[in-house]
């Protein structure tokens, strides 16, 4: 069994072990030794990467009460080494996890929801409540999670005996054996864990809620803590920075500012529809007495083609209404009477394209042909 020297100091980064063994496995090294201060995954909290006698630390497990350290070089057992675990990422494990014990111990309290699934991602933290939460709800929890991360109270940690723990109230994921260690914030949490979190809460900086969902019945809430938050608003100021200049508005205006934006938007899309069908309407005039018609206009939004051909088609023969783009034309044609399919796919056949639709109302593309090369194609297949 390897001592965890981690247990009893979380702050631990320098410490010096004998290696008890070490054998390759897929062209890496794993290592156990007699004590460790390399904390392994478990519990939602990653893996401590660091140094040991030189070589890298990238990985870190536990497998029958050993702590396997994965290296990328082999290490002699036998020898005494100097481990050094990475301060900054263990920081940051230490920060999300004693944010989550704080936020869930205080979403227990209020509202008596376990959680029941916990990870730190490499980017988002998330956590599982067996329970809904309002938005209210989880602003109000983040508030008195972060009065106490403001308080800097100590976080203990107790071996309580068998009767002291029976008495005792705490959170815990599953029945637990043996000597139970449990980490208690004061006026926060009380919980059964083996994870290292920081001494006292005002390590953890700050505890900020960046988002939530429903999630199995309860309520995914994902959160940043420490150094994570800092980095993550600053990335957020920016883009909100660059997008106020983009709008000149005030930061804390963006919201309404981007509404406006996409109302005067839409309101512009509807008017160019309007004049593009206008125009497409003066144009299909020149049409009107022919039986078959066929109007060329790049004055039509997308949306308003299929309406086009349904007009330019009343009581013709067949109307066909090209839209140019970059690689051809996009297509609707229609008929007054005739079941306008099969001139659809000899007009694809003989341009390249493709489409389809109901009997009386065909869209699609064509890659290529002149203006005039489609008309007289329109003309044959009429057969006028
Ligand atoms: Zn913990």
């Amino acid at each position: 069994m390897t001592i965890r020297l981690y247990d009893q100091d979380s702050m631990l980064r320098d410490f010096t072990a004998t290696v008890t063994g070490c054998y390759e496995k897929k062209g890496q090294y794993v290592v156990t030794l007699d004590r460790t201060a390399f904390f392994p995954e478990g519990g939602g909290q990653g893996a401590d990467h660091g140094t040991l006698g030189g070589v890298h630390v990238i990985d870190c497990h536990e497998h029958g009460g050993e702590v396997e350290h994965t290296t990328d070089a082999p290490l002699e057992v036998g020898a005494v080494v100097e481990g050094r675990v990475d301060a900054v990422r263990r920081l940051d494990m230490m920060q999300q996890h004693s944010g989550e014990h704080i936020l869930s111990g205080l979403v227990c309290q209020l509202f008596g929801y376990d959680n029941v699934g916990f990870h730190i991602g490499s980017e988002a933290v998330t956590m599982d409540f067996n329970g809904p939460l309002t938005e209210e709800d989880v602003r109000r929890v983040e508030r008195l999670a972060n009065e106490v991360v403001w308080k800097n109270v100590p976080v203990e940690t107790l071996l309580p005996g068998k009767e002291e723990l029976e008495a005792m109230h705490y959170r815990s994921k599953k029945a637990l054996e043996g000597t139970v260690r449990i980490v208690n914030i004061p006026g926060a949490d009380t919980c059964a864990c083996c994870g290292t979190h920081v001494r006292q809460t005002g390590s953890v900086g700050q505890i900020k809620v960046m988002g939530w969902q429903k999630y199995k019945g309860g309520v995914r809430v994902s959160i940043l803590c420490g150094r994570r938050a800092l980095e993550e608003e600053t990335l957020l100021l920016e883009q909100a920075k660059n997008a106020s200049v983009a709008l000149s508005c005030r930061q804390q205006e963006l919201g309404g500012a981007v509404e406006r934006v996409i109302a005067e938007r839409d309101e512009l899309r509807f008017k160019a529809e309007q004049l593009g069908l206008r125009i497409f309407e003066m144009m299909a005039a020149q049409e009107a007495g022919s039986s078959v018609r066929m109007v060329v206009c790049d004055a039509l939004a997308p949306g308003a083609v299929r309406k086009a051909a349904g007009k330019l088609g009343e009581g013709a023969k067949l109307a066909l209404v090209l839209v140019p783009r970059e690689d051809g034309y996009s297509f609707a044609m229609s008929s007054g009477a005739e079941d306008v399919r099969p001139a659809t796919k000899a007009l694809c056949a003989a341009f390249g394209g493709k489409g389809g639709g109901p009997r009386d109302m065909t869209q699609g593309v064509l890659a290529g042909g002149t203006p005039q090369q489609i008309r007289q194609k329109l003309m044959e297949l009429a057969g006028s």
